[in-house]
């Protein structure tokens, strides 16, 4: 297995093209590779800001939740949100995970993104933001179990990418997990986050 991102920041470091960078991960499962490649120090965790107009269900069994470890030792900040049911069983701490449990959808997870990304660039500035993704958050995925559509996908793109463009901080993104019934679905996913960033960046 390589991992082309942690490859990629490495290889930025060593360069000195950047000396630190944040991944957010929004494949549908936990980004345990880079959680574990990248993991600092462990602080203590604080809980995530509650998302205001989240409609989760409050029982504690399928509430979403979050952990942070604080300002992260290390020179790269690991954002994951994912499904909580799903691989890998498990899951090495990110500097911040977003647990969700199964059959969230759009509002709800742009929600908890919005609240990821803004905590974690409270507490750490990045030269670069990879971002990683994953059409498999999609309703119809076969190895997901969360229910965002096509047009909840390409708006949390935009949303990675107007914070992105905000803060001036460069960007990349990888494409990730897709496995939609119908391949068309998984292919207009991945086309929509390139159209996303065209129509963000070029805006
Ligand atoms: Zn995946």
């Amino acid at each position: 297995m390589i991992h082309d991102v942690a490859v990629a920041i490495r290889r930025l470091q060593r360069d000195d093209k950047i000396r630190t960078a944040m991944t957010v991960d929004c494949d549908v499962h936990q980004g345990n590779g880079t959680a574990a490649i990248f993991a600092g120090t462990r602080t203590e965790s604080v809980p995530l800001p509650s998302v205001s107009s989240s409609t989760l269900p409050t029982n504690s069994a399928t509430k979403a939740g979050a952990k942070m470890r604080g300002v992260h030792a290390g020179e790269v900040f690991t954002i994951s949100l994912h499904q909580h049911n799903n691989y890998p069983a498990f899951k090495p701490p990110s500097s911040i995970d977003v647990d969700l449990p199964d059959g969230v959808g759009d509002d709800n997870y742009l929600a908890w993104l919005d609240n990821a990304l803004s905590s974690g660039l409270r507490q750490f500035e990045p030269d670069l933001l990879c971002y990683v993704a994953g059409a498999d958050p999609y309703r119809e995925d076969q190895l997901g179990g969360l229910a965002l559509t096509i047009e909840g996908l390409k708006k949390r793109d935009e949303l990675v990418f107007r914070v992105a463009r905000a803060r001036e901080i460069p960007i990349m993104v990888t494409f990730a997990g897709g496995y939609a019934r119908s391949v068309e679905d998984t292919v207009t996913i991945h086309s929509n986050t390139v159209i996303a960033a065209k129509e963000v960046f070029t805006a």
